[in-house]
């Protein structure tokens, strides 16, 4: 059996926001920059992936996030169904990546170890650090470690034939992203590590950061891994919904799919 994967990134959210709010240091052309809000399904004949898990409409409504969709009405709209899936794999714990836990009750969760440490360690005693996390998703990942429903890794490590984890930091200490095989290649899920193609092409850094130099030798790793630019899909530009093509006449602006090649530009 061939290990190459489909790769969907179905949009639940959206928030307008001008790009100073994208950027450390601003922008020069303030204009408006929305973020589009994104989990991604990863599958073939033999299983089924999801990575990251979305915010809780409850937190994205206090954060005047705007959902598009629910996200298991999202993933119920490309034939799935939370409680048969067996593997999430979380990038990091930020609230919009890791609410909705209780949607997967029978799935093993791939973090880094990193990320756990940070998200419960004396880091979070700030503010500054701690307000991109919910506690009672960070609780609830805890009590699924006491449940051995967790699977850690550190640094970087092939979850799958074909589907690994690197981990990256920089914008929270244990980030990481995820690379497939796929008919066209490899194509990493940077996730956060580059939120917006802005980021990866000028070198611009999102002012969520835990550290700028890691978030930066960050590109370079996503160059590294993915090969080529156009097989780097940021965490939540909504230039993604454009540039590749809709997974089917009834999911137009949710769902796209990333393991065929982008859309000639028009
Ligand atoms: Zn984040
Ligand atoms: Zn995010």
């Amino acid at each position: 059996m061939s290990d190459t994967y489909e790769i969907l990134a179905l949009k639940y959210a959206e928030n307008d926001r001008p790009a100073s709010q994208n950027f450390i240091g601003g922008d020069p052309h303030d204009r408006s920059m929305p973020l589009d809000y994104f989990v991604w399904v990863i599958r073939n004949q033999a299983r089924t992936i999801v990575v990251d898990t979305g915010f809780n409409p409850v937190s994205g409504e206090r954060r005047a996030r705007t959902l598009t969709t629910p996200v298991n009405v999202a993933l119920a709209a490309v034939g799935i169904d939370g409680a048969d899936i067996e593997h999430v794999i979380t990038t990091h714990m930020h609230y919009d990546h890791a609410g909705n836990n209780d949607m997967f009750p029978n799935a093993c969760f791939h973090m880094q170890e990193s990320e756990m440490q940070f998200a419960t360690g004396p880091c979070m005693c700030h503010h500054l650090l701690n307000h991109p996390y919910e506690a009672d998703d960070v609780a609830g990942m805890v009590k699924r470690v006491y449940a051995g429903k967790v699977s850690f890794s550190a640094g970087d490590s092939e979850l799958f034939p074909g589907v690994s984890v690197h981990h990256i930091g920089g914008h929270s200490r244990g980030l990481q992203c995820v690379r497939v095989d796929t008919q066209r290649g490899p194509v990493v899920l940077a996730s956060d590590a580059s939120h917006l193609y802005a980021h990866l092409s000028s070198g611009r850094v999102f002012p969520t950061c835990d550290s700028v130099a890691d978030t930066v030798f960050g590109y370079d790793r996503l160059m590294k891994l993915a090969g080529d630019v156009g097989h780097i899909v940021p965490g939540h530009d909504p230039e993604v919904m454009r540039r590749y093509p809709d997974f089917s006449p009834q999911t137009v602006g949710m769902v796209v799919k990333l393991d065929v090649d982008e859309l000639p530009m028009g």
